[in-house]
């Protein structure tokens, strides 16, 4: 999965004196409003992710801390420059997706694209405060914005969603769904986002009957992933069909929903997510 990226050393914990050399991994997004993703990522014109040495005359003001990975902090870039203006002048802008998808990016660099991502936008989304509409500052002693006005200290939030695989134990079958509307067309999983209020044992009740009117029990754990892009801690979950097998499509979310043996599963193309990670544990018979 996409955050499975030993032997590598991922760590995010907050610190303000970080380090800045020629080796750290300098991580640029766009701001403007993309259909896709929001935004789009610096990348150097031979496809690799920047580092300090790219660039010329960076005020360190501009640079803000984000993570460290094997003894290097890597930092966010927040302000626009000449050099990304065209080009022709070193760097290009690249939609997230096409990040993901370079195979010249080694497979940990793109865990922390994604993590750079969801720092970016909380950073963006947060220049202001939200209470009284002053401009935030950045926190020195952790991560979170101030307001010098009211005195909000404003954290990262994380937004948690379910991904269901819903196993009929009678027929050994798994349901898979395929999304409406979404470039993504590969098969996935019932997924939906945690409402204000719920259990995430009640997600997964609400989205199988939402998307497939499934009812589905014996609802069990079986391991979560940080998933950036959208902000997310998903957390996957397996299940049984409660009751009837039959399928009520919500056609606004899902083209297709049904149900598939251990032989017809087809996996995604990359085994980057957590829903195709559930996929294959059915496929393999470990759940
Ligand atoms: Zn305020």
């Amino acid at each position: 999965m996409i955050h499975e990226i030993e032997p590598h050393s991922f760590n995010n914990q907050f610190k303000n004196d970080a380090v800045l050399s020629d080796d750290s991994l300098i991580f640029v997004f766009g701001k403007e409003n993309e259909p896709s993703f929001g935004g789009r990522a610096v990348l150097t014109k031979d496809s690799r992710i920047p580092r300090f040495s790219d660039f010329s005359g960076v005020n360190r003001d501009s640079l803000t801390f984000l993570f460290n990975i094997d003894g290097n902090d890597c930092f966010l870039l927040r302000e626009s420059r000449p050099e990304f203006d065209g080009e022709e002048k070193g760097f290009v802008f690249r939609s997230f997706r096409h990040v993901r998808n370079v195979q010249d990016i080694p497979k940990y660099e793109h865990f922390l694209a994604m993590t750079a991502f969801q720092l970016h936008n909380w950073y963006k989304n947060n220049t202001y405060c939200g209470q009284c509409g002053s401009e935030t500052v950045l926190s020195e002693k952790e991560r979170a914005m101030i307001c010098p006005k009211c005195g909000r200290t404003i954290y990262p939030r994380i937004v948690p969603a379910v991904t269901v695989a819903i196993i009929d134990r009678e027929r050994d079958k798994i349901l898979l769904t395929q999304y409406a509307g979404r470039d993504f067309t590969f098969y996935a999983l019932v997924a939906g986002f945690t409402e204000i209020g719920e259990t995430l044992e009640e997600t997964v009740k609400r989205e199988a009957m939402e998307e497939t009117g499934l009812k589905v029990k014996n609802i069990r754990y079986y391991g979560s992933q940080p998933w950036g892009i959208v902000d997310n801690i998903m957390v996957g979950f397996y299940c049984e069909l409660d009751g009837s097998n039959e399928i009520h499509r919500d056609a606004e979310e899902l083209k297709l929903a049904d149900w598939f043996s251990r032989e017809e599963v087809e996996l995604q193309p990359t085994d980057m997510s957590l829903t195709n990670n559930l996929m294959k544990a059915f496929k393999e018979g470990r759940i």
